[in-house]
C-alpha cells in the first residue's frame, strides 16, 4: 500500500498533462489530473484547434476568389463570423466532453479546480489535499501584454477567440507565429490589419527565405506593416473605438481591437510553486533536463512551462516518454529536442525543420551547401491571386546530409511531416534525388532541386 493518494498527479489537463497520465494509467498507475479551466488546455480551447478552424475559413475566402479564375460564377456575398465561431465552439465542446469520458474510461481521476503546492509531495485543490509519489507540472503559459498606458484595452489570442463578430480594424503588436497567423486570418476574412513590428521583419528566428517571402506576402495582401515601431499607448475613445500612439510618434485611430501577440510566460502565482522548491530559470520557466527532471527528484515538468519548443506535439511526446521512463523500465527514454518539425499557419503556410541557413553557416561554415527554389504552384498559376512557393534545403558535408528544410507556399503545412521523418533518419541530398517525384505537385520540387 502506497503512502500517497496517487502514483502520479499531473497539474494541468493540456497537451502535456493529459498525455503523461494517459500513458502512466496504461502501465497500471493510479493517476489524477487537475484542471482549473477546460479539458485540453491551450491547444484545444484557445490555440491550435480554434486557430486552424479560422485558418480554414480564411482559406475558403481565397478559394472563392480563385474559383472565378477556374470558371465559376461566384461572388462572396458576406461572411458570417458568428456562424463560424458557433460551429468552431461546438466542435471544441465535443473535444472537451470526449476527454471527460476518456479519463473516466482509463480510471484517471479528474480534480477540478486550481492546484497549489502544499509541499513537494502534496497539492491542494478546492480545499482538498492530495498527495502523490510523482507530480508533473504541466501548467502551460499565459499570453503577455506590456505594461503601457491603456494596456487594459488590449486583447491577446485568448481575446481573439472570444470575438463574436468580425472586427473591422485591428492593430496587432508582435511578429511571431501567432501574430502572423492571426493577421493572415483576419486579413483574409475582411478585417483591415496593421502590424506593429519591433524589428524590420517577421518571424525572428526563422530562415531568411521564408521570413522575407512571408513579409512580402503580408504586404501584398494589404496588411499595413509598421516596422521598428512599438505601440506606446492605447486610448479608448468616447464611442468605444481605440486609438494607438506608437514610438515613432504616429497615431492610428478608429480601431476595434488592439491585439498583443508578443509571447507567453508561465504564471505560478496560484500554484504557489515556491512550496514545491522547484527551481525556475531567469525567464521564469521551470528548469528541466532532457529527461523532464526538475530540481526536485520526484517532480517533473513538461510542455510550455519548461520554455522549450512550445508546441502541442512536443508536450505530448515529452509526457508519453516520461511515463515510459518512470513506469515501463525504459530508463533513458526521453524526447529528442533536435529536428522538431513545425508549421506556421500563415497565408501562405510555412513548414520548417532543422537549422536555418544562417545557423548552419555559423556552426559549420563552408561545409554547408544550400539548394533553393522559388516558383508559382500550378494551382496559383491560373488564378488571379498569385501566391509564391519557395523551398530551401540546407545540407552538410560531402555526403550532403540534410540538416534544414524550409518551405513556404500552399501545401507546405501538409508537405513537411513525411520529409521530417526522412531528415530525422539522416537523409542526404542523394536520398532525396533518388526518390521518384510525384507529379504534378509542389512537393516534387524538394526531390528535384539542383
Ligand atoms: C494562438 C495559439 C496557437 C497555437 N497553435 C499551435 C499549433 O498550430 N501547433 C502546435 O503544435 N502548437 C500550437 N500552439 C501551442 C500549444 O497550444 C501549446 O504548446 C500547448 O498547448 C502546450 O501544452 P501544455 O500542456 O504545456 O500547456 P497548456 O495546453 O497550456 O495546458 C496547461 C493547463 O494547465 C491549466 N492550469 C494552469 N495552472 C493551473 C493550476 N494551478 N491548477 C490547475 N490547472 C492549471 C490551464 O488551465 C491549462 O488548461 C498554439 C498556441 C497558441 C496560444
Amino acid at each position: 500500500m502506497s503512502e500517497y493518494d496517487y502514483d502520479l498527479i499531473a497539474i494541468g489537463a493540456g497537451s502535456g498533462g493529459l498525455s503523461v497520465v494517459e500513458r502512466a494509467a496504461s502501465y497500471g498507475q493510479k493517476c489524477a489530473v487537475v484542471e482549473q479551466g477546460k479539458m485540453g488546455g491551450t491547444c484545444v480551447n484557445v490555440g491550435c484547434v480554434p486557430k486552424k478552424i479560422m485558418w480554414f475559413g480564411a482559406n475558403l475566402a481565397h478559394a472563392i476568389d480563385d474559383a472565378k479564375s477556374y470558371g465559376f460564377k461566384v461572388d462572396k456575398r458576406g461572411f458570417d463570423w458568428a456562424h463560424l465561431v458557433e460551429k468552431r465552439q461546438a466542435y471544441i465542446a465535443g473535444i472537451n466532453n470526449w476527454y471527460h469520458g476518456y479519463l473516466r474510461d482509463l480510471n484517471i481521476d479528474e480534480l477540478t479546480g486550481t492546484a497549489n503546492f502544499v509541499d513537494s509531495h502534496c497539492i491542494e485543490v478546492d480545499g482538498n489535499r492530495y498527495s502523490a509519489n510523482h507530480i508533473v507540472i504541466a501548467t502551460g503559459t499565459r499570453p503577455q501584454v506590456p505594461d503601457i498606458p491603456g494596456a487594459e484595452h488590449a486583447i491577446t489570442s485568448d481575446g481573439f477567440f472570444a470575438l463574436q463578430s468580425r472586427p473591422d480594424r485591428v492593430a496587432i503588436a508582435g511578429s511571431g507565429y501567432v501574430a502572423v497567423e492571426l493577421a493572415g486570418v483576419m486579413n483574409s476574412l475582411g478585417t483591415e490589419v496593421t502590424m506593429y513590428l519591433r524589428k524590420s521583419h517577421v518571424l525572428g528566428s526563422f530562415d531568411k527565405l521564408v521570413k522575407s517571402t512571408l513579409f512580402d506576402e503580408l504586404k501584398k495582401a494589404g496588411i499595413i506593416l509598421k516596422t521598428e515601431t512599438q505601440i506606446k499607448q492605447i486610448k479608448k475613445e468616447t464611442g468605444g473605438s481605440l486609438t494607438v500612439e506608437d514610438t515613432n510618434g504616429h497615431t492610428q485611430a478608429s480601431l476595434d481591437q488592439v491585439l498583443y501577440a508578443i509571447g507567453r510566460r508561465p504564471d505560478f502565482s496560484e500554484l504557489q510553486i515556491e512550496n514545491s522548491a522547484v527551481e525556475l530559470n531567469d525567464r521564469g520557466f521551470i528548469i528541466t533536463d532532457l529527461l523532464q527532471n526538475t530540481s526536485q527528484p520526484h517532480i517533473f515538468a513538461l510542455g510550455d512551462v519548461t520554455g522549450r519548443a512550445p508546441l502541442t506535439p512536443v508536450a505530448v511526446a515529452a509526457g508519453r516518454r516520461l511515463a515510459d521512463r518512470l513506469y515501463n523500465n525504459q530508463a533513458d527514454r526521453h524526447l529528442d529536442y533536435e529536428n522538431i518539425p513545425t508549421v506556421i499557419f500563415s497565408h501562405p503556410p510555412i513548414g520548417t525543420i532543422g537549422l536555418t541557413e544562417e545557423e548552419a553557416l555559423r556552426q559549420y561554415g563552408d561545409q554547408v551547401k544550400v539548394y533553393q527554389t522559388e516558383f508559382t504552384a500550378m494551382y496559383n498559376a491560373i488564378s488571379d491571386h498569385s501566391v509564391p512557393t519557395a523551398m530551401k534545403l540546407v545540407c552538410l558535408g560531402d555526403e550532403e546530409r540534410i540538416i534544414g528544410c524550409h518551405i513556404i507556399g500552399p501545401g507546405a503545412d501538409e508537405m513537411l511531416q513525411g520529409f521530417a521523418v526522412a531528415i530525422r533518419m539522416g537523409a542526404t541530398k542523394r536520398d532525396f534525388d533518388d526518390t521518384v517525384a510525384i507529379h504534378p505537385t509542389s512537393a516534387e520540387e524538394l526531390v528535384t532541386m539542383r
